[in-house]
């Protein structure tokens, strides 16, 4: 019996994302990503729209790089990277690991030089992988490049009120809950940023619930948000404390002492609150350690000072300038995100002016403004370059 090896092809694996998309993600859309082969060749197919897919090579050594969206690992795609390393002697190793909470990254590191082929059909992606010498012996002609025209995709900014539910975050020495005060800051900020910036902005949460610092990156990402920004109000062991700080995230630990106390507190919210911490935790740690996070912290900075320059204005400052500090929700690997506290509910004067409308409105108006001159600084470096 003869088996015509070069025109069989294997079904790795085909899967729905809405089946792969637990808890949050029913807003997905049921997109299908396969991933086939025959005798010389990966096949993978990826929804062409859906920017969170790429395909890419990085040298020294050759690995091919696969990113696709998926917030948990289906045993197809296991099973799949099983056969791959079987079935391919160029292939030297198959990773699979989490790039972000919602995209899923695969490596295929190759002995000898990758070669990549793909083209765009009814919205779908096509994408081939082979080594250059068994390329050769492919039969089949390599399919022309094309590539689409991605239509503008208006601004996003993800609020985020921080804490909520069973988290209350700090609670002032007059009762006031940081997770109220919080929130009301964020939905003016939304409305202002509409009215007054026509900038389009989601909150993580729109009423008193508990929300998992992963989801809330999950959620920015989901929503492909150009901006993340979580509004705080923490408390200080120390109530002579006083001012409004903003922070990025810092890859090698808390530049104060400040910072470390704070990042370390808002980053036990999980440990406290969440029963599935431990197993998701592992997405914040490796998004950590990507080669997008340099890039995306030194936007987050520049974002920092953009907020930082209109806060001054309306309140002072416990420093002039953003700090960094390792706070959990900012670890989106590709959106610029930044955590404000707006004021320190320790304080005595703070507490009050934090319930106080006018201040929340004063404070909106800020963060409202630093976002809008951010946008419109980043267009005309766009512009120039
Ligand atoms: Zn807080």
């Amino acid at each position: 019996m003869t088996i015509n090896h070069a025109r069989r092809k294997l079904l790795i694996f085909g899967i729905g994302l809405s089946l792969t998309a637990p808890r949050l993600y029913a807003a997905q859309k049921a997109a299908r990503i396969t991933m086939t082969s025959d005798a010389g060749q990966i096949h993978l197919a990826l929804p062409a729209a859906d920017k969170r897919c790429r395909v890419f090579v990085l040298s020294a050594p050759e690995r091919v790089v696969i990113d696709m969206p998926m917030t948990s690992f289906p045993p197809e795609l296991e099973h799949a990277l099983t056969v791959v390393r079987q079935k391919f002697p160029w292939v030297a190793e198959g990773r699979l690991a989490h790039f972000s909470p919602d995209v899923a990254r695969i490596v295929l590191q190759v002995k000898g030089k990758p070669v990549i082929t793909r083209s765009t059909e009814n919205g779908v992606l096509k994408v081939s992988i082979t080594e250059q010498s068994a390329a050769q012996d492919v039969p089949q002609a390599i399919p022309v490049t094309t590539t689409t025209p991605r239509a503008e995709k208006p601004l996003l900014v993800m609020i985020d009120p921080g804490h909520g539910g069973k988290d209350p975050g700090a609670i002032g020495n007059e009762g006031t809950y940081e997770k109220h005060v919080v929130l009301h800051i964020a939905q003016r900020l939304q409305t202002l940023l509409d009215e007054q910036h026509g900038i389009h902005a989601v909150l993580t949460r729109q009423d008193d619930v508990f929300i998992p610092l992963y989801h809330r990156v999950s959620l920015a990402h989901q929503h492909e948000a150009d901006l993340f920004i979580s509004i705080h109000a923490d408390g200080f062991t120390n109530d002579e404390v006083s001012g409004a700080s903003v922070f990025a995230l810092s890859e090698h630990g808390a530049g104060s002492a400040m910072a470390r106390y704070l990042s370390q507190s808002e980053n036990s919210v999980d440990v406290l609150y969440d029963n599935d911490f431990k197993t998701d935790d592992q997405y914040l740690k490796e998004t950590l350690f990507d080669l997008d996070q340099h890039e995306t912290i030194h936007r987050s900075m520049d974002f920092g000072s953009h907020l930082a320059a209109n806060i001054i204005k309306v309140h002072h400052m416990h420093s002039p300038h953003p700090e960094q500090a390792g706070f959990a929700v900012l670890k989106s690997p590709r959106i610029p995100s930044v955590l404000v506290e707006t004021s320190f509910i320790t304080n005595k004067q703070e507490e009050k002016l934090l319930g106080e409308p006018v201040f929340q409105e004063k404070m909106a108006r800020a963060l409202a403004e630093g976002i809008n001159s951010y946008f419109i600084n980043e267009k005309k470096n766009n512009l120039l370059s």
